[in-house]
């Protein structure tokens, strides 16, 4: 009989052209409350042990003891901020990274999925020295360049100067940064805005990322109405349609110039959304054009999507 909480998810998956393994833990719940998001209702109202995030650390590398030699990533988070050392004490990631050095032996990349305000100097120095993996990255849900949207309409609470501040440290330490970029996030927004909204996010974080000399991958999210959320009222209220798989085509085709920035996208509601609410349900869904999304995610190779432009 099992006595410890398993992690809210597990999986595996090709993360461009790296066998990534994904891990969230079940850990206390985020503290912050942004609108478009039910994440923290799977977690814990208060803070679990180390030894009980050990055992799920221990759950997972059993469960995928026959494969660990095919991973090239670990992707970890908490349904929050893996690198807030009140739920995600610093023994239990040193446990993890202690089993990630002994059992994945091919390890290049290991990603911290956190908010900004957790990634300081001294933490990151830490997990160098407990790491076995070639490159850090941390994933930050930074989501829109527009500061209406992000901070009035999802309730972020990300001020620019401060994630700025983190892109330049990350810059200096050599560290990769992953930021997830939504798509369509505003209930009132038209297809072609929401596109635009993207583009513009895309391009704000490539300038920045230049400017520190700090390495990117854009994370793009197409909004799905999340069960419960605050902002689900509003999406029922404005009766919003959710972007339509085109649209993340388009917003991959029209930033192939920022350099070929890699852009993976998050094609997995996972039962968190509305029945109505994400790109699935427009009418017309292409499921080609979301194949095609999904061996870019693989391999960044355009022309797996270029010819769905004609
Ligand atoms: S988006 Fe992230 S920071 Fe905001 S509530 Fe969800 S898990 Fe917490």
């Amino acid at each position: 009989m099992q006595e410890f909480p398993l992690p809210i998810y597990d999986g595996d998956r090709t993360f461009l052209g790296k066998k990534d393994l994904v891990i969230s833990f079940y850990a206390q719940r985020c503290q912050f409350e942004c609108s478009f998001c039910n994440l923290p209702e799977a977690s814990h109202d208060e803070p679990l042990s180390v030894e009980q995030i050990e055992r799920q650390i221990d759950w997972v590398f059993d469960k995928y003891a026959n494969n660990l030699d095919k991973f090239r990533q670990l992707s970890v988070g908490n349904e929050g901020s893996i690198l807030d050392r009140q739920r995600f004490p610093k023994d239990a990631m040193e446990y993890l990274l202690q089993n990630a050095s002994e059992k994945l032996p091919y390890l290049e990349v290991l990603s911290l999925e956190t908010r900004p305000e957790y990634i300081n100097r001294e933490k990151i120095i830490e997990t160098l020295q407990m790491t076995n993996a070639k490159k850090i990255d941390v994933t930050v849900g930074f989501e829109s360049q527009d500061d209406y949207i992000r901070e009035v309409i999802l309730k972020k609470n990300m001020k620019k100067n401060i994630f700025e501040k983190k892109v330049k440290l990350l810059g200096e330490l050599g560290i990769r940064l992953t930021s997830y970029v939504l798509l369509k996030p505003s209930p009132t927004m038209s297809e072609e805005d929401g596109i635009e909204e993207a583009k513009a996010t895309i391009e704000y974080l490539y300038k920045i990322c230049q400017k520190y000399n700090t390495e990117i991958i854009i994370y793009l999210n197409p909004v799905y109405v999340a069960k419960g959320s605050a902002l689900a009222k509003e999406f029922a209220l404005h009766k919003y349609k959710p972007p339509k798989i085109e649209s993340v085509l388009k917003v991959i085709a029209q930033t192939r110039d920022l350099n070929n920035i890699p852009i993976y996208t998050g094609l997995w509601s996972e039962n968190n959304a509305e029945t109505y609410g994400d790109y699935t349900y427009t009418p017309n869904f292409k499921l080609k054009i979301k194949e095609g999304i999904k061996q870019f995610n693989k391999t960044q190779d355009f022309t797996s999507l270029s010819h769905f432009l004609n």
